[in-house]
């Protein structure tokens, strides 16, 4: 008998045309629609590295995936595959903050240009869209402007979709350049609905963790690459080198394990009723912390998994410039509101902070820590 959705109606199984559906994301999203689904994956991606052990034709669900290795810069591929599918789920973007303000051209194309297409596409031909926005498009909090006092005041923290405003610095700070961009394609999204009835989900995914995130630096990406920070922590705890707090480590962040997160993706690709025409913050709000305490926090797990003395380990204060270089600017705090996601889906993240770094910083040894021995022990290669 089929599954029912929320409402009890029977869910019947998606083409679904995952964009960048190789990434970090889209690699979890895969696993679980092969696992727990009869939904189709029609998976668009320069890479399939991270979905390789998903695409074995001896596997079960072998008719039920596909990767296409395409560009969606330049490739007319595209608007066949969103035609033959029922829903396309936008996640390609350049979305690592070293890249902001480095390389704002390729940012901002990649997140608004380049997004253009798979909009148009899915209006034209009448495809629901869910796209990958980012909690980023709040930039920074009223709060941050406001004395101390009132900084604890919810009303100047948490971010809500339908009514928080969107704050971000001067534009040569070009840390905003994906935000800005981000933005602007939520727009574009929100008048295609307006003005011609696309049916869409935008998503703003609230620092999602987990296995499989960004890359470790030298080993599976260029040595000289700035992943986000889990990567960048989870690569100096395995060469035993300090963990780099950017200004101090103050900014406070929501993390949500990825898992957690991509049952709400399910959610909203099973109850387009109650996902259509609304804009989700997908966090976890209890698991809040400052990147310093962060960083404390992966150090006393690390040791544990690692089996070395915590004392070994250490976090050094870097500047933003140094760190980054110029254009850099940081998003002060992000609290996800959770009424509309609640409300609409009922969906609740479970993993806490601990539960979750235990599970991936056990999968961060397992799979680097031999081809860093390696390396450390033979420099030269
Ligand atoms: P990711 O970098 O792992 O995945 C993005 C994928 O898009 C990559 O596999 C990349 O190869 C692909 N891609 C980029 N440009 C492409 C192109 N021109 N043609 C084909 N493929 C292309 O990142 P992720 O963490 O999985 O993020 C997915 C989406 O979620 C992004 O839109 C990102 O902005 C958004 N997001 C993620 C987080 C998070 O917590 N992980 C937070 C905010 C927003
Ligand atoms: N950060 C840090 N050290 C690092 C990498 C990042 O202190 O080695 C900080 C960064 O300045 C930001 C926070 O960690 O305040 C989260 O950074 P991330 O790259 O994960 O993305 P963001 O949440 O800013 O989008």
């Amino acid at each position: 008998m089929a599954k029912a959705n929320l409402d009890g109606n029977p869910i019947t199984p998606l083409s679904i045309c995952m964009i960048g559906g190789g990434g970090f994301i889209g690699s979890h999203l895969c696993e679980k629609l092969m696992s727990e689904t009869s939904h189709i994956a029609i998976v668009v991606d320069v890479s399939s590295e991270k979905i390789n052990h998903l695409l074995d034709k001896s596997l079960p669900w072998a008719k039920r995936i596909e990767f296409h290795h395409m560009n969606i810069k330049n490739d007319s591929r595209l608007e066949t595959l969103v035609k033959a599918s029922d829903l396309t789920i936008n996640l390609a973007a350049i979305c690592t903050p070293a890249d902001y303000n480095t390389r704002p051209l390729d940012t901002i194309f990649s997140n608004f240009i380049d997004a253009i297409p798979v909009i148009k596409f899915c209006t034209e031909n009448n495809k629901r869209l869910i796209h990958f926005s980012t909690c980023e498009v709040f930039g920074k909090t009223i709060g941050s402007f406001l004395p101390e006092e009132y900084r604890k005041e919810p009303q100047y923290y948490m971010l809500k979709e339908d009514v928080s405003p969107c704050i971000f610095g001067p534009v040569h700070k070009q840390r905003w350049s994906y935000a800005c961009a981000k933005q602007m394609t939520d727009r574009l999204i929100y008048a295609e609905h307006a003005e011609n009835g696309l049916k869409f989900t935008i998503v703003r995914p609230y620092n999602w963790i987990g296995p499989r995130m960004d890359f470790i630096p030298g080993v599976d990406g260029p040595s000289d690459g700035v992943p986000r920070v889990l990567a960048c922590f989870s690569n100096n705890l395995l060469r035993g080198e300090p963990l780099k707090l950017v200004d101090g480590g103050r900014s406070q962040r929501t993390f949500l394990y990825v898992k957690d997160a991509i049952e709400a993706v399910l959610l909203m690709i099973d109850n387009p009723n109650r996902a259509n025409g609304h804009i989700f913050n997908v966090g976890n709000p209890d698991n809040e912390v400052s990147v310093k305490q962060l960083a404390e926090l992966m150090i006393k797990v690390y040791a544990k998994v690692a089996d070395v003395p915590a004392s070994s380990l250490s976090t050094l204060d870097v500047t933003s410039e140094d760190f980054y270089g110029k254009g850099y600017d940081d998003s002060d705090r992000r609290i996800p509101d959770m009424t509309i996601i609640t409300k609409q889906l009922g969906w609740k993240p479970r993993t806490s902070l601990d539960e979750l770094l235990d599970s991936t910083l056990q999968y961060q040894h397992q799979t680097y820590s031999h081809a860093i021995k390696k390396e450390l022990s033979n420099p030269s290669t």
